[in-house]
């Protein structure tokens, strides 16, 4: 790449499948279902959405407004959903933790995730919680998660990309994914750089289209 960059001056770094090693909404399920005889359907059907918004295959609001329905999640299930993820950490970003407590101002967290469960986990890995954008779920009277927030740019398909241009961060910018909305940061300018981190899952319609693809965290120092 023949360009003046790094260091950037935002590094964007997405939550499912790149800080923690799985999508949370299917674990979500799996701890709200415990027990329900359609569990592994459900489960299943879950997993499709994810997998079909991320390939780019399904628009993103659609797989999400499918998705929370399916999950049959309460209030109290994302306690036991925050134990859960903070023993799936990516295992490269872990040992990075001091980089990210150093570099905490010009990193930020834009995910389809939830912040109801995204803050309390990167908060403990030294991210700022200012610094973290994402859904939020609307309960019912009975603490029942029954849809995520609609005025939400991220609920939103292309939302990462609305939300970008609304926060107007400091340029240069790189985003970390393993995704096709990540990629869709750069694919609309909102992003100079693209990283597809495949530690966790490797994309090929995402792979394909990345500046770099990095196998882990390992050079994070020296590629930010
Ligand atoms: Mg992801």
């Amino acid at each position: 790449m023949n360009t003046p960059f790094p260091p950037f001056a935002s590094i964007i770094i997405d939550f499912d499948s790149t800080i923690v090693q799985v999508e949370s909404l299917e674990d979500l399920a799996a701890i709200a279902l415990a027990g329900c005889d359609d569990r592994e359907e459900r489960v299943g059907a879950i997993t499709d959405l994810t997998n079909q918004a991320m390939a780019g295959t399904l628009r993103f609001d659609e797989a999400l407004s499918r998705r929370v329905p399916l999950l049959g999640a309460k209030k109290e299930h994302i306690v036991e959903l925050v134990r859960v993820l903070d023993e799936k950490i990516t295992p490269s970003l872990k040992q990075h933790s001091g980089f990210i407590r150093a570099n905490a101002e010009r990193i930020y967290v834009v995910s389809g995730g939830f912040k109801e469960f995204i803050c309390p986990v990167v908060e403990k890995l030294g991210f700022k919680r200012e610094n973290v954008y994402a859904n939020e779920f609307i309960c019912n009277e009975q603490g029942e998660i029954i849809a995520a927030d609609a005025t939400n740019f991220l609920s939103q398909e292309n939302g990462k990309t609305k939300l970008l241009r609304h926060l107007q961060l400091p340029r240069p910018r790189v985003i970390i994914g393993d995704g096709f909305s990540d990629y869709q940061l750069k694919a609309s300018g909102e992003a100079e750089v693209f990283y597809a981190l495949t530690e966790n899952i490797f994309r090929d319609t995402v792979a394909a289209r990345a500046d770099r693809i990095l196998a882990s965290f390992e050079d994070l120092p020296e590629i930010v």
